[in-house]
């Protein structure tokens, strides 16, 4: 039997006022995810752990059945893979920003006025000098994020993550010399390699051709890269070598950078279907086209990944969230039909995102199990607060595919 786990990102949310105190869940039309929930059984779901505020990044390890807490090698390695790094264990990844600093290296602008223009160009100068170039040994490798970010990679023996921001995290001070943070001489070495990048990216900057154009447009110049959040690359397990978790070969299908590095990273084939753009406007029959190619293929489990529902909370507009879920629930039933229900199939979220605070928060996450041989409960609708009456009780991320596998009549006997 073929697997497929749904994650609408940041799914579940705190009930709002102009959906009348509804969450969009709740308010959702969504009558092929409602009617799955009459024919499977529901629960909820801490992804990490009660009171912990999952990012997307450390929710989807957990879901994957990664301990974060173990395994996360920190935002800087995370943010290089999602704009495209392949990271090796031992290398340190740092989050980025181009930023505007005066002649006395104060940061006038921490994200250069959030203008883009040059910015791909700066990079390619960028990195095919330092493709010829080593700082004590170390190579460094650019890799450009969106707007003003670039995440900033160094590879080589002896590194250490222990070393501190050169990102004074505040306009008008001075651009931080990085230290570091304990006596180990790879973190003395890691903070002296960062200093010397440092000030050697803000002579190259200053003279770039595309900071005379952009100050001849009237934009601020991208003259110095600032640092943070250094993180070391760690060997991550691969789901399909999980102890007791029979998978094959799993494919995933997102459009958001940073989940199709976590995915790529754990050991899933990633597809990007044309017209999948991780945001509301993405085209989600396509995704569901190639969830049911990549099911009828040689894939066990599918995974299917939106990012509208996240998108549209951290923008405050729990309507658009309803309106996507809404669109979601009815493609997801053209899956179902394909299969004649003969598919095991989970909905959930990664985490709650409120879309008051517009920002992630701890509350457990609704989820949804459907097979067509397994122990119903008595609900017939989906939603936060249905799911704390679910049969499946309360899990942990780390045991949601484990659930899904069984259901599949995948797993054998632990023991005798
Ligand atoms: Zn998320
Ligand atoms: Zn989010």
């Amino acid at each position: 039997m073929k697997t497929l786990l749904v994650v609408l990102d940041g799914l579940s949310d705190w009930p709002v006022g102009e959906l009348g105190n509804k969450t969009p869940l709740e308010a959702a039309e969504k009558s092929f995810i409602d009617r799955l929930a009459s024919l499977g059984a529901q629960g909820y779901m801490d992804p990490i752990s009660p009171g912990t505020i999952p990012g997307s990044d450390t929710s989807h390890l957990a879901i994957f059945g990664i301990d974060p807490r173990k395994y996360y090698p920190g935002r800087g390695p995370f943010e290089a893979i999602g704009s495209g790094a392949i990271l090796n264990p031992g290398d340190v990844a740092f989050r980025g920003n181009f930023a505007t600093v005066n002649e006395d290296m104060v940061v006038t602008n921490r994200r250069a006025g959030r203008i883009d223009f040059g910015l791909d160009q700066l990079v390619r100068d960028l990195n095919s000098e330092l493709n010829k170039m080593d700082f004590d040994g170390v190579r460094i490798e650019l890799y450009r994020g969106a707007e003003h970010r670039v995440a900033v990679v160094l590879r080589g023996h002896d590194l250490s993550y222990r070393v501190s921001d050169t990102d004074p995290h505040k306009e008008g001070l001075k651009v931080l010399s990085s230290r570091p943070l304990d006596n180990d001489p790879r973190s003395i070495k890691t903070a002296e390699v960062i200093n010397k990048f440092t000030s050697w990216v803000h002579r190259f900057l200053t003279d770039h051709k595309v900071n005379r154009d952009r100050v001849e447009h009237g934009y601020l110049p991208a003259n110095i890269i600032l640092v943070r959040g250094a993180g070391m690359m760690r060997k991550i397990p691969r789901i399909t070598e999980h102890e007791r978790l029979n998978i094959t070969r799993p494919a995933a299908i997102s459009a958001t950078s940073l989940i199709k590095g976590v995915c790529r990273l754990v050991g899933f084939e990633v597809y990007h279907p044309e017209g999948a753009t991780g945001g509301l406007n993405t085209r989600i029959d396509v995704k569901v086209d190639t969830a049911i190619k990549l099911l009828k293929g040689n894939y066990d489990l599918v995974f299917l990944h939106f990012k509208g529902t996240d998108s549209a909370s951290h923008d405050g507009k729990p309507d658009a969230k309803k309106r996507f879920i809404e669109k979601v629930s009815s493609e997801l039933s053209r899956i179902f039909d394909e299969f004649n229900g003969e598919i095991v199939i989970g909905i959930t979220g990664d985490h709650t995102t409120s879309s008051i605070r517009r920002e992630h928060a701890s509350d457990p996450v609704p989820f949804l199990v459907y097979a067509p041989r397994m122990f119903r409960d008595s609900l017939s609708t989906f939603s936060e607060r249905t799911s704390r009456q679910g049969g499946m009780g309360r899990i942990r991320g780390v045991d949601l595919l484990y659930l899904l596998m069984d259901l599949a009549e995948k797993q054998d006997k632990f023991g005798a």
